[in-house]
């Protein structure tokens, strides 16, 4: 397991669940839920990318350090 997904992994569960379902997609103009996704990282903390569950469209999220 990679470290990106161990600091994933130490984020709670409804907190998770609470990030990919609330990534703004720029295609549907709104707030939508994530599929796909993967984790990156990024200076601000981690970075989760992945697809709009709605379209499909690419949407990204930071999930910034506490
Ligand atoms: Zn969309």
């Amino acid at each position: 397991m990679t470290v990106v997904n161990m600091q994933w992994k130490l984020i709670p569960d409804n907190i998770k669940q609470m990030i990919l379902s609330n990534v703004w997609c720029s295609n549907c103009r709104d707030v939508v839920s994530v599929t796909d996704y993967q984790i990156e990282t990024h200076d601000l903390g981690l970075i989760m990318s992945g697809k709009c569950s709605i379209c499909g469209s690419d949407v990204a999220r930071v999930v910034e350090k506490e």
